[in-house]
């Protein structure tokens, strides 16, 4: 089984199942900058794999909710010299689309119409880039929070993606859909749990698990990261002679989570297991140069993590 911790398999080896020679000899990965077929962010190429990156708006958080364990004065520290605000958070929401082949994938669906009125504008900005809902082949979920999979359904509440498959963690299904979850939820996310649970019943058909460690679609391979919520999964997408790794919210903030990474985050179901995981991805991302994806830094959301002293900083690209 993989985790973060085996995760870099043998790319040769993975290569030749899943994505050939050709994918080898294309090699060239980069940025394109004003490729229009997939709009809204350059398209990034890994292999015969393109990657664009959708924006569904931004969310808007107070800081006591995020950063419930520091003081006033520990933030301020961290966060002016940033030019960021001291008492909300308003991160971006990116959803990453690949297209390879006849897959056209996206990872995480945003929040539809019924979270925030800041978010719910991947529909639109889809459709503005000509992509229509049914042109989507696989929906890959990281996890089951509002702004991930609420835009999952239409108006009439009917699969939105409705030619797709649909992929979720085994974790998650098992936690969301859990009868106790709802009960041991506190209050102010009982709203998450009823949102999960019926976004994932009106799915049910369509859906297959994932298993940590496992090929997803051909060349995305799932990679545990728990912790942020008890299945959240982060996915590495193989291309040529390099790769990107989708990493949801298991690294959520371009300064805290890169310049704190043992602070607690009030949005992780364990935070422990949050702090763990966050802390052993960014070594091994920084360590192998790998690109990722993250769903909530600044737009588009992909670069790289580098080493900064003891902690790391987020390098966009
Ligand atoms: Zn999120």
């Amino acid at each position: 089984m993989s985790d973060i911790n085996s995760y870099r398999l043998d790319r040769r080896n993975f290569l030749k199942g899943v994505a050939g020679t050709t994918a080898v000899a294309a090699a060239g990965t980069g940025l394109l900058s004003g490729t229009p077929s997939l709009a809204s962010s350059p398209t990034l190429t890994l292999g015969d794999a393109e990657i664009s990156v959708f924006s569904d708006g931004t969310l808007s958080m107070p800081m006591n909710f995020i950063l419930p364990d520091r003081s006033e004065e520990e933030i301020k520290e961290l966060l002016s010299p940033h030019v960021l605000s001291t008492e909300t958070l308003t991160p971006d929401c990116n959803v990453t689309l690949m297209r390879r082949g006849d897959r056209l994938v996206l990872f995480d669906v945003g929040s539809g119409a019924n979270f925030m009125s800041s978010a719910g504008q991947l529909l639109a900005n889809l459709e503005d880039a000509g992509i229509d809902p049914g042109d989507v082949t696989d929906v890959i979920f990281t996890h089951a929070h509002p702004d991930h999979l609420w835009g999952v359904l239409d108006d009439f509440d009917d699969p939105l993606f409705y030619e797709a498959q649909y992929w979720v963690p085994q974790g998650e299904w098992d936690f969301w859909m859990d009868a106790n979850t709802l009960e041991n939820m506190p209050d102010e996310r009982k709203s998450f749990v009823v949102g999960a649970q019926s976004r994932f019943e009106a799915i049910a058909d369509q859906v297959e698990m994932v298993p940590p460690g496992t090929e997803v679609v051909p060349g995305v391979e799932a990679v545990d990261t728990a912790g942020h919520t008890p299945g959240h999964m982060s996915y590495v997408i193989h291309g040529g002679s390099e790769s990107a790794m989708v990493i949801g919210d298991a690294i959520s903030n371009a300064i805290i989570s890169f310049e704190k990474p043992g602070w607690n985050s009030g949005s992780d179901h364990d935070t422990a297991q949050g702090i763990q995981t966050r802390k052993v991805l960014l070594d091994r991302l920084a360590a192998d140069k790998t690109r990722l994806i993250g769903y909530h830094l600044p737009h588009p959301g992909h670069g790289y993590a580098e080493r900064n002293g003891d902690a790391y900083k987020f390098v966009a690209g």
